[in-house]
């Protein structure tokens, strides 16, 4: 039987970022360059021209006309109050000494691996679809959760590429379980290069398009029901009308990097895009 819709499981609504409850880490520990996501180039660890004392976005309303789409795509899931409340116990980078905060800004991007793994292990443990291996799920989601409240030494040091991939074996086979009922109707385009693609009213129901190049496709009116997106590169992908409700691992960053309308339906996980609206 096809998954039926899901709700948004309450811990999945957890892994989203809180800018209240963190320093601004995005906006400090990450590098960007120029082009045409960033106004301006700026290094790892220096905090952004517009980050204010407060640890807010100083031109959080016009980012887009300022040149700074790049971050309102951007989403920590959760990674940025855990290391600020949790991980350094409440201690802002900018009240201790240098070596503090080093540390938080090393420690920050490996948390946010960690949490987004969090993300697709949380909905992989809800699909129905799924349950011969929602115990295998279950016990990846508390190992990867422990992972995430090690010491900042032990954080520095883990090797997240090797959890990343026992993670991702086990999200393989929950795709695989959740688009079973699709299997044989048409071919799998994992990783293919689809940049603007014509895909228009595509039925691509079913199919896996994990890691696939889609950017600036054309998937207006397309079915993307239980398609498998994680990882696929949706930077102006045309998602107008197109239906991605119990789409698979798809991820806010990239909802957000992708276009669409009022008639686009997204997964109840995740928040239609402000920009969608202008
Ligand atoms: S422009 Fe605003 S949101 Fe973007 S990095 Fe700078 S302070 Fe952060």
């Amino acid at each position: 039987m096809l998954n039926s819709m899901r709700d948004t499981p309450a811990d999945q609504a957890e892994l989203r970022g809180d800018c209240e409850q963190c320093f601004g880490l995005c906006c400090v520990a990450l590098p960007f360059a120029r082009s045409a996501d960033f106004a301006v180039d700026k290094p790892a660890g220096k905090p952004c021209a517009n980050l204010r004392e407060d640890h807010r976005c100083g031109i959080h309303a016009r980012l887009r006309q300022q040149g700074f789409t790049g971050c309102t795509v951007y989403d920590c899931f959760g990674a940025g109050q855990k290391v600020s409340q949790i991980t350094f116990g409440g201690r802002d980078w900018r009240t201790g000494p240098p070596e503090h905060a080093r540390r938080m800004f090393e420690v920050f991007p490996v948390v946010r691996q960690l949490h987004e793994l969090l993300w697709y292990l949380t909905e992989a443990a809800q699909l129905p679809a799924a349950r011969p291996i929602h115990q295998d799920l279950r016990e990846a989601l508390e190992k990867t959760e422990r992972l995430t409240l090690q010491t900042p030494a032990e954080l520095r040091t883990l090797d997240v590429g090797a959890h990343r991939q026992e993670v991702n074996a086990l999200l393989l086979k929950a795709s695989d379980l959740a688009r079973a009922g699709f299997r044989g109707r048409r071919k799998d385009r994992r990783g293919a290069d689809l940049v603007g693609a014509r895909l228009k009213g595509a039925d691509l129901r079913g199919i896996s398009l994990r890691g696939a190049y889609l950017i600036a496709a054309d998937l207006t009116g397309a079915d993307l029901r239980n398609t498998d997106l994680i990882g696929a590169d949706l930077r102006d992908t045309d998602l107008a009308d197109a239906d991605l409700t119990d789409a698979l691992f798809l991820t806010q960053p990239q909802l957000n990097a992708a276009k669409g309308n009022a008639g686009t339906k997204v997964p109840n996980s995740l928040t239609r895009p402000v920009h969608w609206d202008a």
